[in-house]
């Protein structure tokens, strides 16, 4: 950027995306604009900005008209070095006046990604900023910063963006110290609750689907005695602040709520992440499994996987297309695009290999073997042979004409009473309850991995279907054997998942006594206890001991 070039970053969370073109900016004579997407992001940046001594401001639909002129009007005296502003409010009147007016050294965009129509979070808006560089006396820098793009959108955001020969850099997206887990919990409810008990002193963040999900899941910690609060969009604006600070506060030690929890704040000591769905795709689960640990401090991203999960996401994509008010071409492509992402979503879900390695080469990064650090490298496995109950699920898929989904090829395998079957006559067929010795997990199991493996084709239907493909024969016919690798147990191994690493020993003592000065100066200056010092940075005192300010400089 410095020597003037174009440039996209694509860092992980917490790599330092702001400082890229924050620290540029500074140096530049003129103006540095940044085009951002969320109103709670821009004012925690400017907000921390204002208070490192940056003279900076926001343009949102958060300001009333008169601060709004007079923001503009600072701006046109020079009086700020860095100008937040929504993607909306480029192509206005004011604002363009504005810019043509002032010297703009650069505009950096960030969550570059929602300018491409390929990533999980396309915002139109963004398309306006090629034809807002347009209007402009002349070109300024560009540059754009991500924290997750696929190849693909990363194409898109140079393209869209129209950026000239930019330096590019991916910075590598693997987090060592968070260790990754997949449950499949019979009752998430109580899985949640030895979670977030096992974690006593720590806060965390609970993602939830829906609105009614963050209620219910609130509510049940509630009523087990724990401190925790929701937070989605269906609240008030005020509501929302304030359950935000007392989590920022430590004043509630879990926060419940839908994606519209995070962007944006950089609470560094979150201990734990739990997605108590499955979330739509791996972008979105990264980002939000990665507001854990920023600290650097061992941390847990633990995702509560159920079947039901899918059909609750295929239905919540294809619902907010219909309301999107797309042209029927567009979208199409988009919930063929949006289907992918969460059939790649439901194979994290449901591999057997390395967790960690399963997510980086999803973003394009190499990773072979295993890393020891998620549930998939340390749980218990048995390598079985299911090649006769995979010739079972498949016949049983062909002796119903290939016309059914999941749920009903489990029914007749288990040889369930209920009414469709005996109105089908699905009971004198020769492969019902051929798997009756079986729990329905355990044939739910190996449907799913049956499709995961593409052993069988799952349809994209509104009803999935399962259909036979050139595996499917082959298996049928003993050609193919199948062997699955599964978990002897999925209980959560307490001693093995919570322990953080004690390599270097501190005392206990110390610690409980300069966290406490921590949280009093914290309190003094009225800003989050992290802000201070990190969790991590106070162990560490612990350990070196530090006797004069050099030391501990
Ligand atoms: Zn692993």
């Amino acid at each position: 950027i410095l020597a003037g070039r174009d440039c996209l970053g694509v860092m992980p969370t917490g790599a330092g995306k702001s400082m890229c073109y924050q620290i540029p900016a500074l140096m530049f004579d003129g103006i540095t604009i940044v085009v951002s997407p969320l109103i709670s992001l821009m004012k925690d940046q400017v907000n921390s900005l204002i208070q490192s001594g940056v003279r900076a401001a926001y343009l949102n639909s958060s300001l009333t008209a008169a601060q709004y002129e007079m923001a503009i009007s600072n701006a046109a005296r020079g009086m700020y070095k860095i100008i937040y502003v929504a993607p909306e409010r480029l192509m206005t009147g004011s604002f363009l006046s504005l810019a043509s007016s002032v010297k703009i050294s650069m505009l950096a965009v960030d969550e570059a990604h929602c300018v491409s129509q390929w990533g999980q979070d396309f915002r139109p808006s963004y398309m306006k900023i090629p034809e807002f560089l347009g209007k402009l006396p002349y070109r300024p820098i560009v540059s754009a910063f991500t924290a997750t793009a696929t190849a693909e959108v990363k194409a898109d955001i140079i393209k869209m963006l129209e950026l000239r020969d930019p330096f590019t850099i991916t910075t590598g997206f693997d987090r060592p110290n968070l260790s990754f887990q997949v449950m499949h919990p019979k009752n998430k409810d109580t899985q949640l609750l030895s979670i977030v008990r096992s974690n006593p002193e720590e806060c965390g963040i609970v993602y939830c689907n829906t609105r009614s999900n963050v209620e219910d899941v609130c509510q049940m910690l509630q009523e087990a005695d724990i401190k925790a609060l929701p937070y989605h969009a269906g609240m008030s604006m005020n509501e929302r602040k304030q359950n935000q600070e007392a989590f920022i506060y430590d004043r509630c030690r879990v926060i419940v709520a839908t994606n519209a929890f995070g962007m944006g704040i950089d609470k560094s000591d979150v201990a734990y992440v739990v997605h108590y769905n499955m979330p739509q795709n791996i972008e979105g689960y990264y980002q939000e499994a990665g507001r854990a640990g920023r600290d650097g401090s061992a941390a847990k991203c633990i995702l509560l996987f159920s079947g039901k999960d899918y059909a609750t996401n295929k239905f919540l994509i294809e619902k907010s297309i219909e309301s999107s008010q797309l042209e029927p071409e567009t979208a199409q492509i988009i919930v063929e695009n949006k289907l992918r992402q969460l059939n790649a979503m439901y194979g994290y879900c449901n591999t057997a290999d390395c967790l960690r390695g399963f997510i980086l080469k999803y973003f394009g990064q190499p990773y072979s073997g295993y890393c020891g650090n998620c549930s998939n490298c340390t749980g218990d496995f048995v390598e079985k042979n299911i090649t006769i109950e995979a010739q079972k699920v498949l016949s049983c898929i062909a002796k119903t004409k290939q016309r059914f989904g999941a749920k009903m090829i489990a029914d007749i395998l288990l040889g369930s009473k209920n009414q469709n079957i005996i109105n089908n006559g699905f009971d004198s067929l020769s492969t019902y309850g051929l798997l009756k010795d079986n729990t329905r997990d355990e044939v739910n199991k190996i449907i799913n991995y049956l499709i995961v493996k593409d052993y069988v084709f799952r349809t994209q239907d509104k009803f999935p279907i399962l259909k036979l493909n050139g595996s499917s024969v082959k298996i049928l016919k003993g050609k193919l054997k199948v062997t699955m690798r599964t978990k002897k147990t999925d209980t959560l191994n307490k001693e093995k998942v919570f322990t953080v690493s004690k390599s270097d020993e501190y005392s206990e003592e110390m610690y409980d006594y300069i966290r406490s000065v921590r949280n009093q100066l914290a309190e003094e200056a009225n800003v989050p206890a992290y802000v201070i010092f990190s969790n991590n940075s106070l162990k560490d005192m612990c350990i070196k001991k530090p006797t004069s300010l050099s030391q501990i400089l």
